[in-house]
């Protein structure tokens, strides 16, 4: 998708920090940090949100899950705790049309989230 920053980013056209890059995959720090870590995971290709996920789908997510676990340990954030949230339409707040999971650590979190 042409006018895609997450598409840009992965084709590496805009720059961002990169942590991770592989196949299917990258995963970035994020411009406007929540958290002490906080990256997004990304998979290269345009997937607009969980909604437009199909079933053959499920090894890309997957391997979006052992990578987030991975980078937790990487980060030094896994014992400690972290969230993994992906935003889902206007109402969940998510701003960027193509599918992310949110890795966030490094400070205590609130349940419920706001
Ligand atoms: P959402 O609001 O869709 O759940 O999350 C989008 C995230 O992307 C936000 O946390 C925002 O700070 C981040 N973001 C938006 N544009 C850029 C960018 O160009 N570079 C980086 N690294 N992060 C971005
Ligand atoms: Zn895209």
């Amino acid at each position: 998708m042409p006018d895609c920053i997450f598409c840009r980013i992965a084709a590496g056209e805009i720059p961002a920090a990169k942590v991770h890059d592989s196949e299917h995959l990258i995963a970035f720090r994020d411009v406007n940090p929540q958290a002490p870590v906080h990256i997004l995971i990304i998979p290269k290709r345009h997937v607009e949100s969980v909604l437009a996920l199909q079933e053959a789908d499920s090894p890309l997510v997957g391997e979006i899950h052992f990578l987030a676990a991975r980078l937790a340990r990487d980060e030094g954030i896994a014992d400690s705790g972290f969230r993994l949230v992906t935003n889902t339409n206007a109402a969940a707040g998510q701003s960027v049309p193509h599918l992310h999971f949110h890795l966030l650590g490094g400070r205590p979190m609130r349940w419920p989230p706001g």
